[in-house]
């Protein structure tokens, strides 16, 4: 799912991208594996691997927990309340190193995207990269997170639809994501807070909700997502409530109704087309869940109420998808499901066919929303000044020439 969307050059005065890692050889067989971002089962078999015994675990595993998602401890010997002995070896086997961030990116209204290297997963492979968004507002961050490496599903208004699927993301590189955001905002308790133009500025945290709305499907990613989310849900750690965290699909079905039952977090519905016709070609996978069954799993998702509605994600293309009669079946559609429906801008990105629907028409697809009950929100471009779109900045990097880099490395090495 693509949050923003949209593309476009940066824009005059847009702080250059900077590249600020070296590229990772792919992973030494003797490397040391990261306890950052594993769940409670996953600590206590590194606790485990390391000799501590079955008794003991379950306090070492809350120690370790409340170091490194309360905390964001970088290294074992910040947890002071862990004896020395314990520190050291834990320090031997492992480490809680977060995957490098190469590219930072900081938009005029203080959107943040960042291009993270994951190292390869298996030996001898090569790392890969993924990214997400930061969206600031006065009173809350909302991180959008990439749940696969690409995606398989070619929706033809997305740019991360032209790159193909490599692998799907574990559970701790998605909340590795968050950690790296809350380390780089430092949005732990002692670090020094990011400051800003666009930073909240009410409530004491800086990365308040989460939206699974990055590269890829994530309900193609089902177990690494739900685990993650309990991680990232865990009130005695990162603290990010259920209602706060959002996946968003582009429908598939089998899996909304487990999510909402096993899991329970926001569900947003990618929909951007009301007639089966339409979204047959803007969202292939509506070819096998077509729209009726799409929307009778939104009607039964079991978190779904008045107080937790579903968001409808409907991104505006001139003369494809954004006339009167569009808005007023997109109403017809949603009738009897709690539904809130944000509007999109469309905003083209290189080699696409679409383009944005004229102001106008938007204004009027949406009072005409509005008028029938929903609120209907037109999502505000944010970072357009930056290449805000969902894959858009892999692709960019992955064109930069060999000297563009050095150039980028060097302006890095220089600002620091
Ligand atoms: S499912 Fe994949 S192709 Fe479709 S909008 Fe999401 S990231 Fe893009």
């Amino acid at each position: 799912m693509n949050l923003i969307d949209t593309t476009a050059a940066p824009a005059a005065g847009a702080r250059a991208p900077v590249e600020i890692a070296a590229p990772l050889a792919a992973r030494r067989a003797d490397a040391k594996r990261s306890l950052a971002g594993l769940d409670r089962a996953g600590l206590a078999a590194a606790l485990a691997e390391i000799g501590v015994s079955e008794r003991e675990q379950r306090m070492r595993v809350a120690q370790l927990w409340h170091w490194i998602y309360l905390r964001g401890a970088l290294s074992f010997d910040e947890m002071t309340n862990v004896g020395k002995g314990l520190r050291e070896k834990l320090g031997a086997a492992f480490t809680l190193d977060r995957p490098e961030v190469v590219v930072e990116q900081v938009s005029n209204d203080g959107t943040r995207k960042w291009l993270l290297r994951l190292p390869p997963d298996i030996d001898g492979d090569k790392p890969h990269d993924v990214e997400m968004v930061y969206i600031p507002e006065s009173d809350r961050g909302t991180l959008c997170v990439s749940s696969q490496v690409g995606c398989t599903l070619n929706c033809s208004f997305c740019h991360t639809g032209t790159q193909r699927l490599v692998r799907n993301l574990t559970a701790a590189e998605i909340v590795l994501q968050v950690m790296v955001a809350r380390d780089r905002l430092g949005d732990y308790p002692g670090r020094d807070r990011a400051v800003g133009p666009g930073l909240p500025t009410e409530g004491d945290r800086l990365v308040t909700n989460i939206v699974f709305m990055g590269m890829g499907e994530p309900l193609y990613a089902y177990d690494s997502v739900a685990k993650s989310i309990e991680v990232l849900a865990d009130g005695e750690g990162l603290g990010i409530g259920k209602r706060r965290i959002t996946v968003s699909t582009s429908g598939v079905v089998p899996e909304i109704e487990k999510l909402g039952r096993e899991v329970g977090p926001m569900l947003a519905i990618s929909l951007h087309a009301v007639r089966d016709e339409l979204r047959d070609e803007l969202v292939p996978i509506n070819k096998k869940y077509p729209l009726k069954v799409l929307l009778e799993a939104c009607r039964t998702y079991p978190p779904a109420s008045n107080a937790k509605r579903i968001t409808f994600e409907y991104v505006m293309l001139k003369g494809v998808n954004d006339s009167p009669a569009d808005a007023k079946a997109l109403v017809k559609l949603l009738a009897g499901i709690p539904a809130k429906i944000n509007l999109i801008p469309f905003n083209p990105w290189p080699g696409t066919k679409y383009e944005c629907s004229d102001w106008e028409t938007i204004e009027q697809f949406s009072d005409i929303v509005f008028r029938a009950g929903y609120s209907s929100p037109v999502r505000t471009p944010r970072g357009r000044d930056i290449l805000a779109a969902c894959g858009q900045l892999k692709s960019e990097t992955e064109k930069l020439s060999a000297r563009e880099r050095l150039a980028l490395r060097a302006m890095a090495a220089a600002a620091e």
